[in-house]
């Protein structure tokens, strides 16, 4: 495949390794941090000088102070260095420390106000300017916020995707939905792409996939919170790991050529393989919703003392489910197949609620 991805990031090897605290906290923490990572797999270091936390009362960073830091693990480690900024005042300290890489955070995404004023902040740059997705899934505003940095003649521009905020708990802080994240790489190919495994998962133990996925669909690098005592961290505890364990992340990692045949194979295997699990995980929510309702229908009848199965109520079901299922293209004989076994799961469920006994009452 033709690299024709922006110039800057091809002078980094690939992939682009951006590690380094959530928070930065003290000199002390950040220079040992620094110190800990092996500088052949990460070339830039990361540290949030102001916080957006979702609650007040909550640390909300060091502020400028922190920089004078972040400038020093650059000279004495000579990492690129990142943070994030969210207003113009931001900017205005961040060029002036010499940051190389500025993120607009998740939640400044969002909102066209803040973008529009930090890319006015930073109009003319020639500094990296990186945009992470929105907290909510919205392909149009992720794209919007590039389209106002470039409309400020900024041209060193990338975006790190971190997942979409949902209210329902899944297994992730942050959900992937790959799929947002694969569109707008088709729609703009030549930015750059950073995975941001941390925030996805909101743990440690995920980290792995999520990179490796990310490496599979070929993106151009990742972001991971590194910290030198995780436990002890000031935000983000849970999914901040040691430098020690993100080099044992990075060691693991199969990276993919891309360059011929082979790889554009594996590379629509798994962008095609991704759409068919998220649209999996959305048949198996969907059913589980059903048993939820179905549970709440055996309450109603047994407090009633109706009967679980009602044949015209399974009748105008199934019927339902063909004519339905026919205008999607689906045979009648699967669909009868499936509904048959979701209407006899329901009933098991409605059955297990008429069979409990009653609670005893006293008195
Ligand atoms: C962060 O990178 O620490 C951060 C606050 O991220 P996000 O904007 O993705 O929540
Ligand atoms: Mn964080």
């Amino acid at each position: 495949m033709m690299n024709e991805k922006l110039n800057w990031i091809k002078s980094f090897e690939k992939p682009l390794t951006i590690a380094g605290p959530c928070s930065a906290e003290s000199e002390k923490q950040m220079m040992e941090t620094a110190e800990r990572i092996d500088k052949n797999y990460v070339q830039a270091f990361r540290a949030g000088i102001w916080k957006p936390r979702t609650k007040p009362n909550c640390f909300e960073g060091v502020g400028a102070i922190g920089l004078n830091w972040l400038k020093k693990v650059k000279d004495e480690f000579q990492f690129k260095i990142a943070t994030e900024v969210a207003t113009a005042n931001h900017v205005k300290l961040a060029l002036e420390y010499d940051v190389d890489f500025l993120w607009i955070g998740a939640r400044s995404t969002a909102n066209p106000f803040a973008v529009q004023e930090i890319a006015e902040a930073l109009k003319d740059t020639d500094k990296v300017v990186l945009v992470k997705n929105p907290v909510n899934p919205d392909l149009e505003l992720w794209i919007g916020a590039i389209e106002r940095l470039r409309q400020q003649n900024i041209q060193n521009l990338g975006v790190i995707h971190r997942g979409f905020s949902t209210y329902k708990k899944t297994k992730y802080r942050n959900n992937p939905q790959w799929q947002i994240a694969l569109d707008l790489m088709d729609k703009m190919p030549e930015i750059p792409i950073i995975c941001d495994p941390s925030h996805i998962c909101g743990n440690r133990e995920g980290l792995f996939d999520v990179a490796q996925q990310a490496y599979n669909f070929e993106y151009d690098g990742l972001m991971v919170e590194t910290h030198p005592n995780p436990d002890e961290a000031w935000s983000d505890a849970k999914q901040q790991i040691t430098p020690e364990r993100l080099l044992e992340i990075l060691q693991k990692l199969e990276l993919r050529k891309s360059d011929d045949e082979d790889a554009m194979y594996h590379l629509n295997l798994a962008r095609l393989r991704n759409e068919i699990d998220e649209n999996d995980q959305n048949i198996l929510e969907n059913i589980a919703q059903r048993m939820l309702i179905s549970t709440q229908i055996g309450e109603l009848k047994k407090e009633h003392n109706v009967a679980v199965f009602q044949p015209e109520r399974w009748k105008q079901i199934r019927e339902n489910a063909v004519t339905q299922g026919g205008k999607l293209g689906l045979s009648a004989e699967f669909i009868d197949k499936l509904v048959r076994a979701i209407h006899q799961e329901s009933i098991l469920h409605q059955n297990l609620i008429m069979n409990k006994e009653n609670p005893i009452k006293s008195e």
